[in-house]
């Protein structure tokens, strides 16, 4: 598959190769030598000199090409170091925060190979974040952070201005592998533009998930009317539903709902291409009127459409169940009072 931010052909691979890579993608090779120590409070000038001075090549296993994540970020701090963007007392935590590019529960410090990691950092600017990319080969992206730490990326609502971070190098394209009682999906995301999901949260909702399927409310047409980037509709799919209706006001999201369903067609028993109704290059970022972008057959029927929630329930019929999942401090009333009368259970989450 065709990567939708920097068109290269390994960052979005079917789900189920991903799911049969994922538990030894980070895993040690019987060659790699033991975890280093590295203190993560350290300050710079109080690590190794061998942790002062790495190039691409150091501490890195001869047989698997991989090296220690703490290696890896060392070498990144060195970089910041040199370019004067972090003082000598800065430690690895002030580097930014590491997100490995298949994110997977892992038991153990990761192992990373070319292009695992992307960074989301503070204080960077481009040209070093192009150095770091191209000197650390373990970096696959940098992203800047823009807005207070716990501000979410996205839109609130259709009447506020999308926030997002800026992807300064490479690219950002990355996945979670999603596990839950209906089986388990590989769902991409483009970082820079997707709000970053801490594992409690994302459980959570998959909680909620997995308590309507035993309560078997899962079976017939479920809307999941703010989808990001797709998690909960496509479970739906997974766990029998004869209809689901993806919908986000947010056009990445809208994109990256496309990817997931082509990337997890196998897994959904769905056809490998959706049909596409509308070309979402062509589309605003915030949804002005209803748009159906996208359908695809097989096990279930998938539409995905492009729309504030509210309006959406103007263009469909009926539904069983209607999935909101809006960020935390946005209120809901004007979406429930919109879907009152078209969903026999609307359910927040
Ligand atoms: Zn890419
Ligand atoms: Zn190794």
């Amino acid at each position: 598959m065709i990567c939708p931010r920097c068109g290269g052909g390994t960052c979005v691979l079917p789900a189920g190769a991903v799911l049969e890579r994922v538990p030894f993608m980070y895993a040690a090779c019987r060659s790699c030598v033991p975890d280093p120590v590295v203190s993560k409070q350290a300050p710079f000038d109080h690590l190794d000199p061998t942790l002062r001075d790495l190039d691409d090549g150091a501490m890195r296993c001869a047989e698997c090409g991989k090296r220690h994540l703490d290696v890896a970020i060392a070498h990144v701090l060195g970089i910041l170091v040199r370019e004067g963007l972090r003082g000598q007392r800065a430690n690895l935590f002030d580097v930014g925060t590491p997100m490995i590019a298949v994110g997977y529960p892992i038991p153990f410090p990761p192992r990373l190979g070319r292009n695992t990691l992307i960074l989301v950092m503070d204080s960077i600017d481009r040209t070093t974040a192009e150095m770091i990319t191209a000197e650390v080969s373990e970096v696959k992206g940098v992203i800047q952070r823009k807005g207070r730490p716990d501000e979410p990326i996205g839109i609130l609502d259709t009447g506020n201005s999308p926030h997002t971070y800026n992807l300064l190098a490479g690219c950002d394209v990355r996945a979670d592998i999603v596990s839950s009682a209906v089986g388990e999906l590989c769902i991409y995301k483009t970082q820079s533009d997707t709000h970053i999901e801490f594992a409690r949260s994302e459980s959570g909702k998959i909680a909620v998930l997995e308590s309507l399927y035993y309560q078997r409310k899962l079976g017939g047409a479920v809307v999941d009317a703010c989808c990001g980037a797709g998690t909960l509709g496509l479970l739906s799919v997974l766990a029998g539903a004869r209809e689901v209706i993806l919908n986000d006001a947010f056009l990445p999201a809208v994109k990256n709902t496309l990817t997931n369903i082509s990337a997890n067609a196998d897994l959904l028993g769905l056809d490998s291409e959706p049909e596409i109704h509308a070309d979402p290059s062509e589309l605003p970022q915030v949804a002005c009127a209803p748009t159906l972008v996208a359908t695809a057959r097989g096990s279930c029927a998938v539409s995905v459409y492009h729309s504030d929630l509210a309006d959406l329930a103007a263009v469909v019929d009926r539904c069983d169940l209607c999935l909101i999942d809006a960020f935390i401090g946005v209120s809901t009333d004007r979406f429930v009072q919109a879907w009152k009368e078209r969903a026999k259970m609307v359910v927040t989450i």
